[in-house]
């Protein structure tokens, strides 16, 4: 018996008279891996923004766990997001970064503790606990700021184009990281890319957007074998 983690009942967003987001519906089950893929301005972010509750949809409904994402208040949300900028406290050392967020919310000492210590075993972020964001390359710089999600314990986790400013090698180490995350956690992920490569390796389904509708909903392979149109083959590298 699957359960539903997110859900989306006819999304619609509007800047002004200019529509972004068109009817989105999508039902996430709890613990699965979908990722948003589509060209530069298609929607990915705003529609990321939408789920978050920090954009409130134009018309229709986003539910995470059954309840409206707007009546709950952002720290009861249990959502975390990581960027592509990792939006580190200079000033702060890594540990400060991470747990800046449960101290704020007034978790005890203890806790915060034990989950800073958890986050930092999972991401192998022990050797640089007291160095500042200046002192780090950019994958430890976003290792920080999936520790600083982690330690939240979100039920959804949402990635905006966390690799883009990563160099290739980088690239690649970060998204495995961020699978064995995912099979580590157990928790529900949304990932946004316009890069195919991270789509079709790190998705249990892929959601496939165009100028803000949604053009295809498969795994991976069904959509590469069985893409509904030329746009869905062209992006997922599929011969036409
Ligand atoms: P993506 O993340 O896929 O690149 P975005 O969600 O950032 O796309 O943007 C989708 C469209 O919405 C773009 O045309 C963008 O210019 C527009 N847009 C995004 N945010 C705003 C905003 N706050 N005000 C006006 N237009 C916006
Ligand atoms: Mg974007």
């Amino acid at each position: 018996m699957t359960e539903t983690s997110l859900k989306l009942d006819r999304v619609s967003k509007a800047f002004g008279t200019v529509k972004v987001l068109h009817d989105i519906d999508l039902d996430v089950q709890k613990g699965e891996f979908v990722v948003f893929v589509g060209p530069s301005g298609c929607g990915k972010s705003t529609l990321l923004r939408v789920i978050a509750g920090l954009e409130d949809a134009t018309s229709g409904t986003v539910e995470i766990a059954g309840q409206r994402v707007n009546t709950v208040p952002p720290a009861k949300r249990g959502i975390a997001m990581v960027f592509q900028s990792y939006a580190l406290y200079p000033h702060l050392n890594v540990a400060d970064n991470m747990t800046l967020g449960l101290k704020q919310e007034g978790a005890s000492k203890s806790m915060i503790t034990e989950r800073l210590a958890e986050a930092v075993r999972i991401l192998n972020l022990d050797p640089y606990l007291i160095r500042r964001p200046a002192e780090l390359s950019g994958g430890q710089r976003q290792r920080v700021a999936i520790g600083r999600a982690i330690v939240r314990q979100p039920q959804l986790f949402l990635f905006d184009e966390p690799l883009s400013n990563l160099d290739a090698a980088l690239r690649m180490n970060t998204r495995i990281e961020i699978a064995q995350l995912h099979r580590t956690l157990g928790t529900t992920m949304i990932y946004v890319t316009h890069d195919q490569t991270e789509a079709m390796t790190l998705a249990d389904r892929i959601v496939v957007l165009r100028d803000g509708r949604v053009e295809q909903v498969g795994s991976p392979m069904e959509l590469y074998n069985n893409p509904a149109n030329r746009f869905v083959a062209g992006f997922l590298g599929a011969p036409a």
